[in-house]
């Protein structure tokens, strides 16, 4: 698996590249405003990416999505339970005092866990609702292989969890989506987060203070 990672000021919000090594297909997921390095990791792999994918919709995790839009002509994937964040991206961006432009609307609201495919590999589709009401995991693995990494949007950190405190964001949920959805993964899955650097499940499972 091709896979790049960017962020930068002020959110430094992880956006990523990830591409089949074989296939050379590949997908973008939560293009923000690291969008032009993403698009230029794209090219230096000489990935032909097929679709734009959201783990939700929070102001850091879709300012790029327009840019990325118009250079690469693909659909937009997000769920329909977050298209209300994504359509008040203008307004998001006043709450945190920034002018940000709207976004082009969303191609495809996810069906059930999809899954979703590039290449030789598949991206099933988790709902993890908590941080925001159409927060998901995007499971991504090789045809016939069981193991996935996943990419949890800010549903869980490196030793903390999603915050609950914005329109929609409820703890119990949260922590029902981490528990149930993400903790049924094996430990040494590998977890990408929306901020920081990457973990796993099992040093989660051992040692984040707010789950144990
Ligand atoms: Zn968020
Ligand atoms: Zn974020």
């Amino acid at each position: 698996m091709i896979l790049e990672h960017r962020a930068v000021a002020p959110f430094f919000k992880n956006g990523f590249v990830i591409g089949c090594e074989e296939t050379r297909e590949g997908i973008i997921v939560d293009p923000g405003d690291e969008v032009d390095q993403l698009l230029e990791a794209a090219t230096r792999h000489g990935l032909s990416i097929k679709m734009i994918l959201l783990t939700h919709a929070h102001l850091d995790h879709v300012t790029g999505v327009a840019k990325a839009r118009k250079a690469l002509g693909v659909p937009i994937w997000l769920h329909k339970d977050d298209n209300f964040l994504y359509e008040q991206v203008v307004q998001q961006g006043m709450m945190f005092g920034l002018r940000v432009d709207p976004q082009p609307p969303v191609d495809h609201f996810y069906e059930g866990e999809g899954p979703l495919r590039f290449g030789r590999y598949t991206v099933r589709v988790r709902h993890t609702p908590g941080h925001c009401p159409g927060g998901v995991c995007l499971a991504v693995s090789r045809e016939g292989e069981e193991k996935a990494t996943l990419f949890v949007g800010d549903t869980l950190f490196a030793g903390s969890i999603g915050r609950t405190d914005l329109a929609g964001g409820d703890l119990p949920t949260l922590l029902r989506s981490i528990r149930d959805v993400l903790f049924s993964y094996p430990d040494d899955t590998i977890v990408w987060s929306g901020h920081g650097e990457p973990t796993t499940i099992g040093r989660e499972r051992r040692t984040n203070s707010f789950l144990i």
